[in-house]
């Protein structure tokens, strides 16, 4: 029996697990403990889209064929708002892979690894002689809090929960699909804008499909929030009747993301690390539990500094540009250009990806080309 683990896990989603494995890979005589309230396999509500990036991220972690049993899709659609199509084939291919399956593997991996798993939920953190001690009975060099987009240690810690208007909320459902429909499909709608709905085709004669929208957008809907987000979706993708309809929130990342407090540290959803143009979450889940399972072994004395540089490194500039992109996407004409011209430019295409999904960033003179494609529309509009 541990006394003291070196590292406690809470959460066993893409973060929580990414950090477990992280943690293990590098010091494999580490004590390391993954808590979660479920058992595994269970279902959360996504979209199941795993980008090139979070495939990447898997082979940092020593996982590189996780998933390769899932057929790569090779094609992405995207409607604008104002219903500018462009339809292309992805630099690097994505999968789409029922949670159910993901998180149960990634899981089972950490366990097979050395990591303690166990069904365990976490109501309490207090601090002693340095240490960290969980619901008065587990002690711990650093926690990785990795709990999710309600995330219970954030709130414990006195961390302020992401606000309302960085926070969205999406519906999935299943639908049937060919399988050899191999394009992803993002519809944006104006009313409500942003707002989009998406099928993402599995390879398996099913989509995971879904719609998703800002919450205070919602709110001023005055109507129930299953009304509007399964009726939205019925009416943007009315060939797919979808089931087992689950909803859930997603913080968006603000630009600057609290990385912990003491010696725990937020990762994930935990973190508010959803990219606020997409909701992809995936990703930067895998990512930042990655960095956060480094940091606590291999800087135990001060883990948030070493994880904060970490982050910071890796995702610092691409969040203050998915930031700054948010608030001018607020105007659905800036997404209007932005589409226009990746629809003309392959290579606008393709940065939008790196941006949308990945850690992209956009240099000045195509972000001057999209704004002043932007103002040229309107004064048309206007004109
Ligand atoms: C409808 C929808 C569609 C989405 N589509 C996509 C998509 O296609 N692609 C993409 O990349 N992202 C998508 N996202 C975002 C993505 O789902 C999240 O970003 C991702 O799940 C974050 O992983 P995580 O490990 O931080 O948290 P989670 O996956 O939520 O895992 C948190 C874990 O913590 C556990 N937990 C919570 N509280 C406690 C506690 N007190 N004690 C112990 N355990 C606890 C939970 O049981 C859970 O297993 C979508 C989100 C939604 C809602």
């Amino acid at each position: 029996m541990t006394d003291v683990w070196d590292v406690l896990v809470v959460g066993g989603g893409p973060a929580g697990a990414a950090a477990a494995l992280r943690a293990k890979q590098l010091r494999p005589g580490a004590a390391v403990l993954l808590l979660d309230r479920d058992d595994f396999p269970r279902d959360k509500a996504c979209g199941d889209g795993i980008a090139a990036h979070g495939r990447d991220e898997l082979g940092l972690l020593g996982l590189p064929d996780l998933i390769a049993d899932y057929r790569p899709t090779q094609r992405l659609s995207v409607i604008s708002p104002g219903g500018v199509r462009v339809s292309a084939r992805v630099a690097r291919p994505n999968h789409v892979v029922p949670r159910m399956v993901f998180d149960a593997r990634l899981v089972e991996a950490a366990r097979a690894r050395g990591v303690v798993v166990r069904r365990h939920r976490v109501r309490s953190l207090t601090s002693q002689d340095g240490r960290v001690v969980v619901d008065g009975e587990l002690t711990a060099r650093s926690v990785v809090a990795a709990d999710g987009a309600h995330s219970t240690l954030r709130r414990l810690l006195g961390a302020r929960p992401t606000p309302e208007r960085h926070t969205a909320i999406a519906v999935r459902g299943y639908a049937d699909m060919p399988d050899d429909e191999d394009a992803q499909l993002i519809a944006m709608q104006r009313a409500g804008w942003p707002a989009y709905a998406w099928a993402f085709p599995i390879g398996d004669g099913t989509a995971n499909v879904g719609f998703g929208m800002l919450l205070p957008t919602l709110h001023a809907t005055g109507l129930p929030g299953r009304q509007v987000l399964h009726g939205r979706l019925a009416e943007l993708l009315p060939h797919l009747p979808a089931r087992d309809l689950r909803a859930h929130h997603l913080p968006l990342s603000p630009g600057r993301p609290k990385p912990g407090v003491g010696k725990v540290l937020f990762a994930g959803d935990a973190a508010s690390l959803i990219n606020p143009l997409t909701g992809e979450g995936i990703y930067y889940a895998l990512l930042s539990g990655r960095l956060a399972g480094e940091a606590a072994v291999l800087s135990a004395g001060d883990p948030l500094t070493a994880y904060r540089r970490r982050l910071r490194a890796a995702l610092g500039r691409h969040l203050l540009t998915t930031d700054v992109l948010a608030r001018a996407a607020q105007s659905p004409g800036f997404i209007d250009a932005a589409i226009a011209t990746a629809a003309r430019r392959p290579e606008v295409f393709d940065l939008l990806v790196e941006v949308g999904l990945g850690a992209g960033t956009v240099p000045a003179p195509l972000a001057a080309a999209v704004v002043s494609r932007w103002i040229r529309t309107n004064l048309g509009a206007r004109g």
